[in-house]
């Protein structure tokens, strides 16, 4: 199953399946990289023993000379250390202006290789090999970077991939908090732009939770073709982009204050969701009942949707203020107007936002 992204005047395609990833040599060769270049994998610690040699291999039998970087698994590894080192490994490996870039991994090896791919020679080709759920959200809309310390994805780029090859029989290797924590992007695209995107994922919660791989070929492919659609009406992020943001600004500031340590970024947003759509019913913005059927359909993907320990409102709300997309101190959320439908909501009254953040969860 393929799907296009068309974004600007390039077109790549998402190629979703169980066992794709013995295609690789000729998928990447109709990406328009040829045999004759050179190809650098990178990948983390846990990704690799399990993955890496398969993927080198189909490579190295195709007639492409292969070489990789492995990498320790984390956000920590979105570094500009990291990134140096990485660096050197691929002027040492003899990459050149012809040669490609592979991330085999989670979001994390995405973003640093593509970083990686983007300002290499200033730029070469990027082909992505998803290995986690969540990375369906970071393989559209070109984002790539790493972190500063002062801050998340300071430091960054837009790099189209090639090619994204997602072989969903990697990711019943899975740990399930991280099965989880990609299944919340996943309901987020729902609960933005397809009500009945969301009726299918209530409706096949069990199966979609056991990675059925037919269905989950088929949530991956329309979290991304709702994402890409909405990326490409708005590559500049003026407006429609905005509304991906569904429980981000309160989901950053959890992650902040939990030191990226106690929530993950998908259990972080998943709580964000929910709050979201608490705060909508409670300004008369969404329609009644939206907010209990956000809560249950996290709930029926694992997903955490309680105030986290240790958390004051009004610290959380101090840090929502500071994200990069409130605009002059005032605070924009994006809220939900029935499932499936979602605005931009500025100057929302923060009394509201404290009040939500108070009650029980
Ligand atoms: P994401 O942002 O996609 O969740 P990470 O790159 O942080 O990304 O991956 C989450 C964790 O899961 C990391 O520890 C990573 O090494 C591990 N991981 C990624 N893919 C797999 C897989 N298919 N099987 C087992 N572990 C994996
Ligand atoms: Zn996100």
């Amino acid at each position: 199953e393929t799907l296009y992204v068309e974004l600007g005047e390039r077109t790549y395609p998402i190629v979703i399946g169980d066992g794709v990833m013995q295609q690789v040599a000729a998928l990447v060769q109709d990406a328009g990289i040829s045999p004759t270049s050179r190809l650098f994998v990178i990948s983390d610690e846990n990704v690799s023993p399990r993955y890496l040699q398969p993927l080198k291999q189909a490579l190295e039998t195709a007639g492409y000379r292969v070489a990789d970087c492995v990498i320790p698994p984390g956000e920590q590894s979105k570094s500009l250390a990291v990134y140096e080192q990485v660096l050197t490994r691929a002027i040492e490996a003899g990459l050149d202006r012809k040669s490609a870039i592979l991330a085999l991994g989670g979001g994390v090896v995405g973003d640093l290789a593509g970083f990686v791919a983007a300002t290499y020679m200033r730029g070469i080709a990027f082909v992505q090999v998803p290995t986690t759920l969540l990375a369906h959200d970071s393989s559209v809309g070109g984002k790539v970077g790493i972190n500063h310390p002062l801050g998340k994805n300071l430091i960054g780029a837009f790099h189209q991939p090639r090619l994204v090859l997602y072989d969903t029989a990697a990711l019943r290797t899975l740990p399930e908090r991280e099965v989880a924590a990609g299944f919340a992007e996943v309901i987020k695209h729902g609960l933005i732009a397809d009500a009945s995107f969301v009726d299918w994922l209530e409706e096949h919660a069990a199966s979609l939770w056991q990675l059925d791989a037919e269905r989950v070929g088929r949530a991956i492919r329309r979290g991304c073709a709702i994402k890409a659609a909405i990326v490409s009406a708005d590559e500049t992020e003026q407006g429609q982009r905005a509304l991906l943001n569904l429980g981000h600004t309160f989901g950053h500031a959890f992650e902040a204050l939990c030191e990226y340590a106690v929530l993950n970024h998908g259990e972080a947003i998943s709580i964000g969701m929910c709050l979201a759509a608490k705060v909508a019913e409670r300004i008369g913005f969404a329609e009644a009942g939206v907010y209990a059927r956000t809560k249950r359909l996290l709930h029926l993907f694992h997903l955490p949707t309680d105030w986290p320990d240790g958390l004051e409102p009004e610290a959380v709300l101090d840090v929502m203020k500071r994200d990069k997309k409130a605009v002059g101190g005032k605070l924009a959320l994006v809220l939900p107007r029935a499932i499936g439908k979602v605005e931009l909501v500025k100057d929302v009254d923060e009394q509201e936002i404290l009040t939500a953040m108070k009650k029980e969860a």
